[in-house]
């Protein structure tokens, strides 16, 4: 359930930062499937099942867990959709700019000039036509040869690909298109395209959808003093924290019902 983790030899204030927000992004989906029924019934050993996998032996990670016990993002008394990623590259993106059926308040972008020590600030990659073509045929069936491939983008990032070829058009969402290639092949969509007679250079920022928190920006903050609160504010607009537990909280909840 959680997404991704964070060394455990990072500095504390990174780990809690991270440990908030992963408790945030289980409750937020705990909450997500149980709309229909009663707030009520949500405990913390539900809770604590769920992100288990973050609560392992490594005494650092365990600290951070106790240190902000019950601690959650909210935002207008509700959990909010704590997305975080590995780096962003310089600055993170709104979440509508990746995903075009979301748009919450709290998920706009935001510079971030904390990651550069992550090893996938920057990076480069070839992309055969050939590639491309079998990569997109996955998903669209046999498709002609490529004869064009532009880049719409906003803030920098691509979001939506236009790509002619002998048969047609198809126009895809930049992540769509990003999620057509194996691995980490494109690993943001913050980059720059040069086309050569083979296929495309690109060479980008960053790792991962760029929504919210970027890990290794939680960590250049905390390097330089930020505690785990500010380093949550700083990447998801708007927020305070909340604790599970609060009976408040799981009224609001049940009288709101979040996430339809
Ligand atoms: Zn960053």
């Amino acid at each position: 359930v959680v997404p991704s983790e964070i060394p455990a030899n990072w500095e504390d204030e990174a780990l809690k930062a991270q440990v908030v927000a992963s408790r945030t992004y289980a409750y937020y989906h705990i909450m997500a499937a149980r709309k229909h029924s009663s707030a009520y019934d949500l405990d913390s050993s539900v809770l604590s099942q769920v992100y288990r996998g973050i609560d392992d032996e490594k005494t650092s990670t365990s600290r951070a867990v106790r240190a902000t016990s019950g601690e959650i993002l909210l935002h207008e008394y509700l959990p909010i959709l704590s997305y975080f990623h590995s780096t962003c590259g310089g600055k993170t993106v709104s979440d509508s700019l990746v995903w075009k059926k979301s748009s919450m308040p709290y998920l706009k972008g935001v510079r971030c000039g904390y990651c550069s020590d992550s090893t996938r600030y920057s990076w480069e990659t070839k992309l055969s036509l050939g590639q491309i073509r079998n990569c997109l045929s996955v998903k669209y069936g046999v498709i002609g040869e490529i004869r064009s491939l532009s880049f719409k983008k906003k803030d920098d990032r691509v979001t939506d690909v236009i790509i002619r070829h002998a048969g047609g058009i198809i126009t895809l969402g930049g992540n769509d298109f990003r999620l057509l290639f194996p691995g980490d092949t494109i690993q943001s969509l913050y980059f720059t395209s040069t086309q050569v007679s083979t296929g495309l250079i690109l060479k980008g920022f960053g790792w991962g959808h760029g929504v919210g928190m970027c890990q290794w920006g939680a960590r250049g903050m905390a390097r330089k003093g930020f505690r785990y609160r500010q380093i949550l504010r700083h990447y998801y607009a708007g927020v305070h924290v909340g604790s599970v537990g609060h009976t408040n909280i799981a009224a609001t909840l049940k009288e709101r019902e979040p996430n339809r």
